[in-house]
């Protein structure tokens, strides 16, 4: 057996509003489990989403994750050999992979709607963030239908054909084995978009095989994501990190922490005076 790889974490956040609390928390595990196993932390940017991400936001995000304490080994503004590091940047990387995808007959445009999916399926059950209703089969091409080209500019979202029945599994390292069902607990799901940009799921997997992450830490509220992506690692022929998925922080009603809650964002808490090592405290005594 060859020696396990050397450790590599990451951080991940999305410029789409200011960090808060549970996104401080959830990274501190990370960089806990980085240091704690004399590995590396890489910082990459999600920036992925034209229409949601801000450049002020981003610029918030570095230094709000630079006075809560983190350092990164590699990252957006310290650079690393595997940069760049803004998701925005690395579009060729993920066209790569969608060409790889598409070559093996993976994937297939599809034309319907977001009203035809929920119609024909239903809502989502469970209404994570994540969970998007089971894309019907009967909406999959035919047996035999041929594969359009990709071309050049992509205005149909691609989904990935998912093993209808087969039940997978990961070990999480916090939440023990975790399986799901593709065609029952998620479908076939878009790897690029109409507006021709990737998938979350596809730059996801493609980054964090790129940067040779060894392990992924973030929230539980992403558990279905990571089925989806080890499809995608699958289907590329990549290896899997191992994935550690930590609790989400709730507010005082017991509502999700979301980019909504200001009050609880990382500028707030130090606009009112709060230190880093008073909110680290706080977590620490379970609140
Ligand atoms: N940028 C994504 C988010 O903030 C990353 C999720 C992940 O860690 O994979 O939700």
């Amino acid at each position: 057996m060859s020696p396990p790889l050397p450790y590599r974490g990451r951080l991940a956040p999305s410029p789409t509003g200011y960090l808060h609390l549970g996104h401080a928390r959830t990274f501190w595990i990370a960089a806990r489990r980085a240091r704690e196993a004399g590995g590396a932390l890489v910082l990459r940017n999600d920036d992925l989403d034209a229409t949601r991400y801000r450049m002020d936001f981003a610029q918030a995000m570095l230094e709000d994750l630079r006075w809560m304490g983190f350092s990164w080994d590699e990252g957006p503004d310290v650079g690393g050999p595997h940069a760049p590091y803004n998701q925005s940047q690395r579009g060729p990387l993920y066209r790569a992979a969608l060409a790889r995808l598409h070559a093996a007959g993976r994937i297939y445009p599809c034309s319907r709607s977001r009203r035809d999916v929920i119609e024909a399926a239903g809502a989502p059950h469970e209404g994570g963030p994540d969970d998007e209703p089971v894309y019907p089969a009967a909406f999959r091409p035919g047996p035999g239908e041929p594969l359009p080209p990709l071309g050049e500019r992509i205005g149909v979202n691609w989904r990935l054909r998912v093993p209808d029945g087969e039940e997978l599994f990961f070990e999480d390292s916090r939440l023990g084995r975790q399986s799901a069902v593709p065609g029952r607990d998620f479908g076939d799901f878009p790897v690029w978009r109409r507006d021709d940009c990737p998938s979350y799921q596809l730059a996801c997997a493609v980054d964090d095989a790129d940067m040779g992450i060894t392990e992924v830490v973030r929230g539980e509220d992403l558990v279905r994501s990571t089925f989806r992506q080890l499809l995608i690692y699958r289907a590329l022929g990549l290896p899997a990190p191992r994935f550690h998925h930590c609790p989400l922080m709730a507010d005082a009603g017991g509502a999700r922490l979301s980019k909504r809650h200001d009050s609880l964002s990382l500028r707030a808490l130090r606009a009112q005076g709060r230190s880093p090592e008073s909110l680290r405290d706080a977590w620490a005594a379970g609140a």
